[in-house]
């Protein structure tokens, strides 16, 4: 008898920092497309020392763990973290299915703000063959533009792109740092953990 496949949910970001904008989606994504589980997978640092740019990965890993530990269906992976420099969605995609061979199917999750940038994404047409996407809504970025974009992207591919209508928020961690750095609150927009965290390490000052 043929083994039900198992569907893991990947949402891959900077997460610097991890906010209530990322979990929500992640939350669901999760109940809509009935997934096993969300790992969340924070990229590895960039190659040249820019870390004035984005914090440490290890400060973006803990953060990521913080925010999840309370959430039974999530996880967090360390394999692009644990990559030297830059890693490709696709070289992720290959690893993961490497891994899991046929027992796992695989739902990558992006906001609509990466999806209109899916045709810039190393090898997107191997992308789609490995895994499912879900786009969620993003407030600030027209649903109608990712859906023009998925009618240019072949026949073959459209079945593999999922867009999903999310409580909208209107959170970025480029305004949290914003925030930070100009001493204005970031209370609500993330886990009180990640608060407590930013300012124990004073990042973004
Ligand atoms: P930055 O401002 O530094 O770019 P960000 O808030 O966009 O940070 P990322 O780590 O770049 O966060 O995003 C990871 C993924 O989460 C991306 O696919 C992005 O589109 C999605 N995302 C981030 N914030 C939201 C949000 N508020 N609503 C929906 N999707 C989001
Ligand atoms: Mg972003």
């Amino acid at each position: 008898m043929e083994k039900k496949k198992k569907r893991y949910g990947i949402m891959g970001g900077t997460f610097d920092p991890i906010h209530t904008g990322h979990l929500v989606v992640a939350e669901e994504v999760r109940q809509e497309f009935n997934l096993d589980k969300v790992i969340f997978m924070p990229t590895g640092d960039p190659p040249h020392k820019s870390s004035k740019e984005v914090a440490l990965g290890q400060y973006r890993y803990e953060m990521t763990l913080l925010a999840t530990v309370t959430n039974p269906f999530f996880e967090v992976s360390r394999l692009e973290l644990d990559r030297k420099g830059t890693t490709y969605t696709i070289d992720t995609m290959i690893t993961l299915k490497e891994k899991y061979k046929d027992d796992v199917e695989f739902y990558f999750i992006t906001g609509a703000d990466s999806l209109l940038e899916l045709h810039t994404w190393k090898d997107s047409d191997k992308i789609l063959e490995l895994c499912k996407i879900v786009a969620a809504t993003r407030p600030g970025y027209d649903l109608g533009d990712m859906e023009e974009r998925l009618k240019e992207l072949n026949e073959d591919n459209k079945e593999s792109i999922n867009t999903i209508t999310t409580p909208g928020l209107q959170i970025s961690s480029t305004d949290i740092r914003h925030r930070v750095k100009n001493g204005m609150t970031i209370k609500y927009l993330l886990p009180e953990s990640v608060e407590v965290y930013i300012e124990k390490y004073k990042l973004y000052k």
